[in-house]
Formats: C-alpha cells, sequence, structure tokens
C-alpha cells in the first residue's frame, strides 16, 4: 500500500453535533457498508450506546475513497465519545491520527466540548478540518457559526464544508478537504516495528485483541512480537482492519491502524498506551504513552449474591481490558459484604461501567453512593485519602479536611447567566471571570467543589438553561472545607455503606431529605424502623418504618398452598435487588437516596 495515501483521522464534536452521523454517511458514501446493512450509528457497537445515543468506545473502521483528483485513498476512521467523562477516550483515538474533522452545529455554534476536543486535537498536533453541520435545520447561521470558530478559535473556516449530515448534503466535500488537509502518516516502513495500543477487547476464544495503529515498520502473522512495557511476547496469529466488520490481513502496514491477536490469554498482558515492537529486532525507544487518568468518582460495587464475588472480580478484570480508566480494588463492607471500590472518570462513566457489568456478565449488582476523595489531615501531621466515606477516622484525630474543586467553564447565553450564577452558588461555587463570546453568550468561570459537580450539577445546570448551556471543567485543587461525616442508623445499627461526607451547612438539610427518602424505599417490615442520621455520634434527624399491619402470608392460612408459593415467589422477585443488611432489607435506591438533594 501506498503510504502516500493513507489518511488516518478522528471526528470530534460537542455531543449531539453529529459525529456519529456524519460517520454513517461516510461509511455510506464509500460504500464501505452496503444500504441494506445500515443503521443509525452503526460505529455504536455497544448496545448501551444505541439506547442512550451516545458514544462511549472508540471504533476504528477503514475505508476506501476515489477522490476527484482520480486516486484511492484509504482513510482509517476513528469515531469518539464526546460527553466530558470520556475525555480519555478521545485522547487516545487522536493519538492514533495524523487529523481531525471538527463538526460544529450550525444552529447551536461553539459549545463547551467543542475546546476541549479542539485542544486536545491541538495537543495532539493534529490538523483540524472545521466542518459546520446542520445547515438543513431552519435555526442554523452557517456564517454567524464561521466567523465564531475563527474568533474563538482561530481556525480559518474559508473553506470549511457546510453539510448536512442528516441527508448526505456536501459530505462529499468533507472527504475530499481530508485526502487535502490531512497528512499522510509520515513513519518509516523500514524501521523496526513500532505500533501503540490504543484500545482492546477479549474475545473468549483468540484471547486479547489489541487495536494498535503502526507508527513505525509493519506487522504480519507469524511475527514475534513483545510488548516494551513488560517484555511479554507472543506470535501473531491473526491480524487485519475493521470496516466495521472483522477483516482479515496478512499484515498491517506503516501508517495503518488495525487489530491483531496473539492469543493472549492474560489480559494484564496488554495496556492501553503500550508500544508493540518486533521481538528480534525490536524498536530502541517506545512511543510516549498515555496521560494516565485518576479516577473522580469513587462507589463501592457489591454482588446482590455473595457468591458471585469472583465473578465480579472476572468481569472487573475483562472490562478493563477495553476501559482503561477503570480502576478497582477489593473492600468489605459490615453492611455489604465483599466487593470492589470502583475508581470512575465520572458519573455517567460510573452508570455505564455499572451497566455493561450487569449486561454483558450477567451480574446483579449493588452500587453504593459515589464519593470524590478526600484529604484527612491527620493531627500527627500525616494525610490519609479517603475514597470511601465509612473509613474516615474518628474526629478526635482530624486536624482538617480537603476537598477537590474543579475550574468550570459554563457556556450560557444572557438570558440565562442569573440563573447558572444561583445555581453555582447553592453549589457551594466561587465565582472566578465572566467574558464574551458574542453578542448573545457568556462564558462564566467558578471553581465549584467536585463533590457537587458530580452529583446533579450537570441535570441541574440543563434544567435552569432549557438546555442550552454547556459545560467543561478541570481538577484545579484541594481546599480546606468544613465537612462532616454523616452515618445512616436503621433499627439502631449504623450502615456503613450509607454513610456519606457532607459540607457542615448542609448536614441538617441533607439528614433530613435522606431519612425521609429511606422511609419511602425500603419496604415495611413485621416491625417498626427508626431510620437516623448522625454527625459525630448525635442524631440530626430521625423517621420511622411503621410496621407492616398483617402478615401478608397469615392470609393464605389453611388456604390454597399454590397462592402461598406464588406469594412467596414475588416476594424473592422483588428482593432480587436487594441486601439483607442486619434485619432489614434494603433495595439498591436506597444506596442512592444519599443523593437526593431534595
Ligand atoms: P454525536 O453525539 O455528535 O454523535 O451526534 P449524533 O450523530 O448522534 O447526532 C445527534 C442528533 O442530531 C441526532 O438526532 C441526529 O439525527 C441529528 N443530526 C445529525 N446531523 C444532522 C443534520 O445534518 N441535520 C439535522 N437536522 N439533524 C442532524
Ligand atoms: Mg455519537
Amino acid at each position: 500500500m501506498d503510504q502516500s495515501k493513507i489518511r488516518n483521522f478522528s471526528i470530534i464534536a460537542h455531543i449531539d453535533h453529529g459525529k456519529s452521523t456524519l460517520a454513517d454517511r461516510i461509511l455510506e458514501m464509500t460504500d464501505t457498508v452496503q444500504h441494506r446493512e445500515m443503521v443509525d450509528q452503526i460505529l455504536d457497537s455497544l448496545d448501551l450506546e444505541r439506547e442512550r445515543g451516545i458514544t462511549i468506545k472508540l471504533n476504528a473502521v477503514q475505508l476506501k475513497y476515489r477522490a476527484k483528483d482520480g486516486e484511492e485513498y484509504v482513510f482509517h476512521l476513528i469515531d469518539t465519545p464526546g460527553h466530558v467523562d470520556f475525555t480519555y477516550e478521545v485522547s487516545r483515538s487522536l493519538a492514533a491520527c495524523e487529523g481531525a474533522v471538527l463538526v460544529v452545529d450550525a444552529a447551536q455554534g461553539i459549545e463547551a466540548q467543542t475546546l476541549a476536543n479542539v485542544y486536545l486535537a491541538l495537543d495532539n498536533d493534529l490538523e483540524i478540518v472545521p466542518v459546520i453541520n446542520k445547515i438543513d435545520l431552519p435555526s442554523a447561521q452557517p456564517e454567524v457559526v464561521k466567523e465564531e470558530i475563527e474568533n474563538v478559535i482561530g481556525l480559518d473556516c474559508a473553506e470549511a464544508p457546510l453539510i448536512s449530515a442528516k441527508t448526505g448534503l456536501n459530505v462529499e466535500d468533507v472527504l475530499e478537504e481530508i485526502v487535502k488537509k490531512v497528512p499522510a502518516p509520515s513513519g518509516d516502513p523500514n524501521a523496526p516495528l513500532k505500533a501503540l495500543v490504543f484500545d482492546s477487547i477479549y474475545d473468549s476464544y483468540r484471547g486479547v485483541i489489541v487495536f494498535v495503529r503502526v507508527k513505525e515498520g509493519r506487522i504480519q502473522v507469524g511475527d514475534k512480537i513483545r510488548f516494551m512495557n513488560n517484555q511479554a511476547e507472543y506470535e501473531v496469529l491473526e491480524c487485519g482492519v475493521r470496516n466495521p466488520k472483522e477483516v482479515k490481513l496478512g499484515a498491517l502496514e506503516c501508517g495503518e491502524v488495525g487489530w491483531f491477536a496473539a492469543s493472549i490469554k492474560s489480559v494484564q498482558d496488554v495496556s492501553v498506551g503500550a508500544t508493540v515492537t518486533q521481538a528480534n529486532n525490536p524498536a530502541k525507544e517506545a512511543l510516549p504513552g498515555y496521560r494516565k487518568m485518576n479516577p473522580m468518582v469513587y462507589c463501592g460495587l457489591y454482588p446482590t449474591d455473595s457468591a458471585k464475588y469472583n465473578d465480579l472480580r472476572e468481569a472487573l478484570e475483562k472490562l478493563k481490558l477495553n476501559d482503561a480508566s477503570l480502576q478497582f480494588e477489593a473492600e468489605t463492607s459490615q453492611a455489604l459484604g465483599f466487593g470492589f471500590r470502583c475508581g470512575f472518570l465520572g458519573l455517567l462513566h460510573m452508570d455505564v461501567v455499572q451497566e455493561r457489568l450487569e449486561r454483558e456478565y450477567n451480574l446483579s449488582l449493588i452500587a453504593t453512593a459515589p464519593s470524590v476523595i478526600y484529604h484527612c489531615y491527620m493531627t500527627d501531621g500525616s494525610m490519609m485519602k479517603i475514597d470511601n466515606p465509612a473509613h474516615l477516622p474518628e474526629v478526635q484525630r482530624i486536624d482538617r479536611l480537603e476537598e477537590p474543586y474543579v475550574k468550570a467553564g459554563i457556556m450560557v447565553p444572557n438570558e440565562y447567566i442569573g440563573a447558572v450564577m444561583e445555581l453555582c452558588q447553592n453549589k457551594r461555587g466561587i465565582y472566578k471571570d465572566m467574558h464574551y463570546i458574542d453578542a448573545h453568550r457568556n462564558t462564566l468561570e467558578y471553581e465549584i467543589p467536585l463533590g457537587e459537580i458530580v452529583f446533579d450539577f450537570f441535570d441541574k445546570l440543563k434544567s435552569c438553561t432549557k438546555g442550552y448551556a454547556s459545560l467543561d471543567y478541570e481538577i484545579s485543587e484541594y481546599k480546606k472545607s468544613d465537612l462532616v461525616k454523616m452515618d445512616i442508623l436503621l433499627n439502631g445499627e449504623l450502615i456503613d455503606a450509607l454513610s456519606i461526607i457532607v459540607h457542615r451547612d448542609f448536614a441538617y438539610a441533607r439528614g433530613n431529605s435522606i431519612t425521609v427518602k429511606l422511609k419511602e424505599l425500603i419496604p415495611k417490615q413485621q416491625f417498626e424502623i427508626p431510620v437516623q442520621a448522625a454527625v459525630n455520634g448525635k442524631i440530626i434527624a430521625r423517621t420511622n418504618i411503621k410496621s407492616l399491619r398483617k402478615n401478608v402470608l397469615a392470609k393464605c392460612y389453611g388456604g390454597d398452598i399454590s397462592r402461598k408459593k406464588k406469594l412467596l415467589e414475588k416476594q424473592k422477585e422483588g428482593k432480587k435487588r436487594m441486601k439483607a443488611v442486619g434485619s432489614v432489607e434494603i433495595p439498591q435506591e436506597a444506596f442512592m437516596a444519599v443523593l437526593s438533594m431534595d
């Protein structure tokens, strides 16, 4: 293959600006996918992605395009997710490319993630090809948006294609721009192999399937390869590309993006960002890897059936292969037994992981309320990192607590500035700055505790701006806060998995709302159950769950045995998502009740 005819690019955009739709059109127009096989968002291969209409995992496909110059080009298109939780996936795919198609919605203009993604692309030295999408919409203002891109980002938009990814209008111009603007890969095909691992999945028959971008040299079937980070060696049994179905080839050439399988059974051997080389003719230096992402949010995951603990461990190990940002370690809870403390990039990430574990690995799980990492400075001068509120030491030993703050940039139309400021205030935000984007929109800058952002900030922001605000944030620093641990007691018993860390000023209000919520969520039992919230051993809120007036089974006394059985089965069904904690049955929702703010 002629290396000068290869183009590797990603599509980047704010969520919903039309990345996946554009990818669909490109696949269709290059006849990569036959029309009858076409489904919307074809690259979103996880069921979850389709249902939620969002892209979570990156995906790479090879397609061929005969350009107007008469030459045939080979494109490798890598689709990327848009949500702030998945920035990590985006930066990984960008490292495998030379260019990025920047999609901007002609009716919405630049949004927070448009900028965040542009910065990532610039960090990776990519050529950016701006494209204005959705010009079929009556509210589209392509000329205004072009100007906005030139002013805010400083990209020349004179030749930016004005397209409708939905109808296919002018999409061909995008392909021509890619040929013209995105540089061909520059690696040396005769140098020793250097291939960047940017993703992997586990296949139960073939072991780990490794996705790579060949930066130098080539990989072919039969090669003995070595992972440069841990020296593990394997023989390549299969390799190829996806289009998006798997296509087997004899080799992957310099500049190509594809996959190989080498009967790798130990999932720990493959890590994203690693460099693969030839065992017999190794490269001297590895490629620069990826920045390691630190989880922002932690929660406990426990199997509802304790016997499934090992299944959960295996599932987490396999999922981690496909999701390098996932972290976990074993933990035990007095209330919930054996489980794992897992770290996530954000709440959406946490949700997605939990759902993938349940669907793809057939597990039933209890997740505890998410928590950020607190820094606990002790009176003896040491510092403990606390990712589980239950582990906070007794108050006498604590000198002070610090919590992570983020620097948040919120793009908002002028008429909602007041509402957003009020929201930020309620979330303990510290106002920093405000600047104009254009006559109609501003960017507000705040410092806000991450603990407030991860709960319901995003939803609240959307609802108080009718969906017109967009948010981007990065971790800034730890600051001292007046925080206390709040414990929840059921029937006089402290339930460690329900403990949370709250700001002292909000403790009473939160204590009240949580106890009321728990009362709603926990089913009545044979006896009355007091529900209490306590700070430093002092009860600050209390309600009671009344006892059942009658034993449901009593009705069946002497009666129809099958009806009794049915009742018992029904109860069992309802118990699927329950965990018996001491004498009380607690449903999954109760563990999330501590998040309720109202
Ligand atoms: P992504 O989040 O960037 O991947 O966005 P999607 O491709 O999933 O598109 C988000 C929504 O915008 C979907 O409902 C698409 O049908 C719609 N959409 C995408 N492109 C166009 C377009 O050119 N015109 C119109 N009217 N809608 C579009
Ligand atoms: Mg998408």
